[in-house]
This record gives C-alpha cells, structure tokens and sequence, in this order.
C-alpha cells in the first residue's frame, strides 16, 4: 500500500461503482431509438441489454448480439427457474430480460440501456428498484408526432393511425418514471439524457468504491 495516493484525475472517474440499469421509454416517434443509439455510440460504460427470444434469427441478426436465440423449451425452464426480470409474449413468441448478465456486469460497474414500455419499466422497477432510473421522453406536440411518423415512408396510413393511438395511450403512462424530457431538438434532448444518466452515476450509493477513498482522505493519504 503506497504512502500516499496519486490522483491526476477526478477520483470519482476512477472509483469503483455500481451501474445502472437505465430504462429509455417513449411513444414510437418520440425519438427514443435515435437517443438510445446516441448513447452507445458515445459512451463505452453503457450497453445495451440483451434478451432471450424464441423467435428466429432475422437475416443479419446475431446471437448474443441481438438477441440470446432460444428454444421453447429452453425458455419455458428459465422462466421456471426466475432467470427472468419480466418476460412477455409478443405476437406469439416469447421474449425475457435475463437477470445473470446483467447481475454480473452490474457489480462490475457496466450500466445497461433498456429500450422497454411502460409496462415492462413498471415489471423491472418492481424487480430491481435500486438499480432503476427510468427517463420518458416525450414529443413536443401531437401534430410533430405525426409528421414523425408520416415521414417514415414505410408504414400505410392506417398503420400510422394505429401508432397515433398507442403513442397517446403510452404518453399517459408518462408519470411512472424518475425524468421526463421534452424532444423537441435532438441534440437537446440527447445531452439531457447524457446529463441524467452522469447524475445518476455519481448517487452515493451507487459509488462503492468512495469507503475506501474517504477513509484513505480523512487519513491525509491522498496527494
Ligand atoms: P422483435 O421480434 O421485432 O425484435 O421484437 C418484438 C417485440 O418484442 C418488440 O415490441 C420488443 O420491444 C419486444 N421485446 C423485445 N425484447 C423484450 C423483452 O426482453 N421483454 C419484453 N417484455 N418485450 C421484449
């Protein structure tokens, strides 16, 4: 153990914490894909959650990578044995979030993005409060939403109509979460979430490692 400790950075940058699990949630063309994607792209502590399907690959879709590809019978038995934080049936195939990997990563310090619902948010938070920290993100107007969603040219008119709906019926879900941003300018939004997800980051408790630092900074061993 050295005399003193050296710190040429932000002892914070450098102390062992906790991560996070930081869910993402929004009406489809809110923005939330694009931020979730901002995100990973900038930032090496944060990635994405993987979860276990018993749909088949798509072509270019890689296990592990996209999804953790299962059978049924393989799925039926992690759900036996809890492997699950929440698992859902969706048009007609099961998908779960595992618990191992991000049990593991998270006492190593990785954060996870969850790209989830209202109702998956509410089943994690149930699961696993303390490691929560939920951020909706909201369009700024109705009429934005829809030129959004128009000029995905792919969708038909009555496929927008049916988004339009579920969007405000997921808008209402608004007051479940911890942080509510307002996408109005991407970039905006984007360094608001960064923002949050730093704050985050620095709650006490989730700092491990700061026992050690202050008990080593009370004693004058930090130069
Ligand atoms: P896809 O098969 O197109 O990748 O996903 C179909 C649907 O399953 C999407 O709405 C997606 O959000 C949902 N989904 C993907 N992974 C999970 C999961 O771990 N839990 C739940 N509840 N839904 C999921």
């Amino acid at each position: 153990m050295p005399d003193s400790i050296a710190l040429h950075s932000n002892p914070a940058d450098t102390l062992h914490r906790r991560g996070l699990m930081f869910i993402l949630s929004s009406p489809s063309g809110a923005g939330k894909t694009t931020i979730a994607r901002m995100l990973l792209d900038s930032d090496p502590e944060i990635a994405m959650s993987v979860s276990v399907t018993t749909r088949h690959p798509r072509p270019g879709e890689q296990d592990g990578v996209d999804y953790h590809f299962v059978d049924q019978q393989t799925f039926e038995r992690m759900v036996e044995e809890s492997e699950f934080y929440e698992w859902a049936t969706v048009f007609g195939h099961s998908y779960g979030t595992p618990k191992a990997q991000i049990r593991g990563g998270l006492k190593e310090g990785r954060d996870f993005l969850f790209d989830i619902d209202w109702q998956g948010t509410q089943q994690l938070y149930q699961k696993a409060q303390t490691d929560v920290a939920r951020v909706f993100i909201l369009p700024p107007s109705l009429v934005e939403l829809n030129r959004r969603l128009t000029n995905r040219a792919t969708d038909s008119g009555e496929v927008i109509a049916a988004r339009m709906a579920r969007a405000q019926a997921e808008i209402s879900h608004w007051d479940g979460y911890d942080y509510v941003v307002i996408n109005d300018d991407v970039d905006v939004c984007f360094e608001k979430v960064r923002e949050i997800l730093a704050a985050e980051r620095m709650k006490r408790a989730r700092q491990t490692g700061l026992i050690g630092f202050v008990r080593e900074l009370m004693r004058g061993q930090i130069a």
